[in-house]
């Protein structure tokens, strides 16, 4: 999911209604489990607090903003089985302290607004190469069986200092280009062409200037299957440089 800013979390506008509607139209999820670009570092952990906090990990934003509080409880049995499926290739951390930060609760505020669904925060660890993100999400594959919602939470095209703030602006055209040649590339189930970041275009380089809004994206395509059915629920650019697309993979089976 394309996360956008963090007003979004308590706007009303398109995106917040089509999160919404999102939430209502799929299957209520035993669990999710969320890859979000706003924990990217050294490592790979889990979080197994039974009640997540909810993290304000940002600045400069109005005080209602930092009310929000999104009671999700989490899943520490998740969290174990996370740990086990990428193990023991990968140590994976647990940590009891780490709660949800705002590329979690943002869309899931929307999308499950009673924060009644268990929710497991992965993070990304920004030593591994591309390929590896999608291999740890073809691993975790197994727990969509189990019926756990698999969330990436970042934006295709996020180049900040692009950000134009007047709301009747429109997408920059290299925006726009990006956006498109990934969503082809995502359609074509291209993982080879999406993680050769050293070959994108000049639009997809403005469009991807570091890989912590990215790669979520590369957990999602491993976790799906090649029959699942592809949509993009939202899309659009906000401020002229984040794209809002999502990829919903849905199993028709
Ligand atoms: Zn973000």
């Amino acid at each position: 999911m394309g996360h956008g800013n963090p007003m979004l979390a308590i706007s009303d506008n398109v995106y917040a209604r089509q999160w919404q509607s999102l939430g209502k139209r799929l299957p209520k999820p035993a669990a999710i489990l969320v890859v979000s670009a706003h924990w990217y570092g050294a490592g790979t952990a889990v979080t197994t607090s039974a009640w997540p906090e909810t993290l304000h990990d940002f600045g400069g934003f109005p005080a209602a903003l930092f009310d929000v509080n999104y009671p999700a409880p989490g899943s520490p049995d998740l969290a174990l089985r996370v740990q086990g499926l990428l193990g023991p290739g990968t140590t994976v951390a647990l940590d009891a302290q780490r709660g949800l930060d705002h590329g979690a609760w943002s869309v899931l505020r929307h999308l499950y607004p009673q924060a009644d669904v268990p929710v497991v925060q992965l993070s990304m660890d920004a030593h591994r190469p591309a390929s590896w993100h999608v291999q740890a999400g073809r691993q975790l594959a197994g727990l969509r069986e189990e019926g756990v919602l698999i969330l990436g939470s970042g934006n295709l095209v996020h180049h900040l200092g692009r950000i134009n703030w007047n709301p009747e602006s429109t997408a920059h055209p290299w925006a726009e280009e990006a956006d498109l040649w990934l969503a082809d590339k995502i359609r074509l189930r291209d993982v080879e062409a999406l993680c050769n970041t050293g070959g994108f275009s000049p639009a997809v380089r403005l469009a991807v200037p570091s890989p912590d809004h990215f790669l979520p994206l590369l957990y999602v395509l491993g976790a799906s299957h090649e029959h699942d059915q592809l949509s993009f629920p939202v899309s659009g650019i906000d401020l002229s440089s984040i794209s809002m697309r999502s990829c919903l993979y849905e199993s028709l089976a």
